[in-house]
């Protein structure tokens, strides 16, 4: 890998834009890769990177867990010479003069310049805002006004039926809350589970006192004394203490659309390797639309912000290879750590394992070939379904379905 020349030069800055875990990765990796310019690390957040997912489990549960979440401290950063802003708010590129402003006013050049902005949570335009009982999940401040709002509180609502909305759910109903899911759709993670799956999550939240109102519309929302009186269109209503909305994430393009990037569907166009329609400017992570090997793809995962972040550092500098993992994430709810990989939905999903002993694996064929597999409880079998993914193997269904059938022998 050669380091293009301008980034060789001593006075050569890379500046990353968001601090989440693409960004984190993104600045480590251009150290490991042997960048020796300055790396500047920008995040409009007031507290050090850390982890997302623990958000809406571990640390709504228990605010101890809070100390389990960082991603790299300042000082850490700092020893590898990477200079993390909190607080630093980009507002606009000048793409002629190469540099970033921030809120403050202050102008900063860069020689490359990284888009790892992420996402936020998607407002709901019915909610009362701003109200006390009406929360949003998505960073740590979230996450800490909720807990606290939550104690002493008998009633969740949670509007989506999607992966934060059940996580959320799981905890509360742990916590002792009546909870209840009001979803637009059919099933449950209908957006990221086979139909089966969703019947196994929604068995268990049932199971723990759960309610689910399936096909639901909201047509208002009330504030009535303390609480919140949630109407939905077929008449009947629901009465919550607290309401969390759970209908998606906006991934954060503004200041890359005004910049005049290229953006479509909602994410920032990348070639391959990262690069946006400006060639000083990559995208990293949950915002970026990259080429991928099936068109353009965005991906809302842990896993993916991982790589791609590493992967958009190498890229930088140079690097050629291209961008192949498996798309990957896990979901925990209850006890169950659901883990998907791959497509997660198939023409046909095959089940083996019993769903109610917490230990199952659904493998979903497309064309008779494995594209995909949901699993919890079962690490082994999991392992050996990436590897026939991989291997796009065709294995009778009858034969996945049976648990004698060791998955090694395919
Ligand atoms: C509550 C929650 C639970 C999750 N659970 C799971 C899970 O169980 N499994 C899984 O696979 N995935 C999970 N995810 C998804 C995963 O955490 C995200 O996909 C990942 O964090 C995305 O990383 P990112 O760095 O691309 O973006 P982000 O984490 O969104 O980071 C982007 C950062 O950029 C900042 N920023 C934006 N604009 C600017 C600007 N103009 N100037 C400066 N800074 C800016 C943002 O404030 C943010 O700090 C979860 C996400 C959430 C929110």
């Amino acid at each position: 890998m050669t380091i293009p020349m301008d980034l060789a030069a001593p006075d050569a800055s890379i500046v990353i834009v968001g601090a989440g875990l693409a960004g984190v990765r993104v600045a480590e990796s251009l150290r490991d890769n042997g960048f020796e310019g300055r790396v500047l690390l920008l995040s409009d957040e007031p507290h050090e990177p850390y982890d997302r997912p623990p958000l809406s489990k571990d640390v709504l549960l228990d605010p101890e867990r809070e100390h389990t979440i960082s991603l790299a401290t300042a000082t850490d950063l700092a020893a590898r010479g990477i200079e993390l802003r909190l607080g630093a708010q980009v507002v606009q590129i000048d793409r002629a003069a190469k540099s970033v402003t921030l809120v403050s006013g202050e102008a900063l050049p860069y020689t490359r310049l990284i888009l790892a902005t992420g996402s936020r949570a998607r407002r709901f335009a019915l909610a009362p805002e701003p109200h006390d009982a009406v929360h949003y999940m998505r960073t740590l401040d979230d996450a800490r006004r909720l807990r606290s709002w939550l104690d002493g509180k008998a009633t969740l609502a949670v509007v989506g039926g999607g992966v934060i909305g059940l996580e959320a759910a799981s905890v509360a109903s742990r916590l002792g809350k009546a909870v209840t899911v009001i979803e637009a759709g059919q099933r449950v993670m209908a957006r990221s589970v086979a139909p089966v799956v969703s019947r196994i999550l929604e068995q268990m939240h049932v199971a723990a006192g759960v309610k689910f109102r399936f096909g639901a519309t909201i047509s208002e929302i009330r504030s009535a004394g303390d609480t919140l009186e949630i109407e939905l269109g077929d008449g009947r209503a629901v009465q919550a203490d607290a309401l969390l909305i759970g209908i998606g994430a906006s991934p954060n393009i503004e200041i890359a659309e005004a910049a005049g990037l290229k953006t479509e569907q909602g994410g920032i166009v990348t070639d391959a390797y990262g690069r946006t329609s400006d060639p000083a400017i990559f995208a990293a992570g949950e915002v970026a639309l990259y080429a991928g090997a099936s068109g353009l793809e965005r991906q809302e995962t842990w896993a993916h912000a991982e790589a791609h972040g590493s992967f958009v550092g190498r890229a930088v500098l140079g690097d050629d290879r291209l961008y192949d993992v498996m798309p990957t994430y896990w979901s925990d709810q209850y006890d169950t750590s659901l883990q998907v990989a791959g497509r997660p939905v198939g023409e046909e999903d095959v089940l083996r394992g019993d769903p109610a002993s917490g230990r199952f694996i659904v493998f979903h064929l497309v064309g008779g070939a494995i594209v995909g597999v949901s699993s919890a409880g079962m690490p082994r079998e999991m392992r050996q379904a990436k590897a026939l993914i991989s291997a796009r193997k065709c294995v009778a269904p009858v034969l996945l379905a049976d648990p004698a059938f060791d998955l090694k022998s395919a």
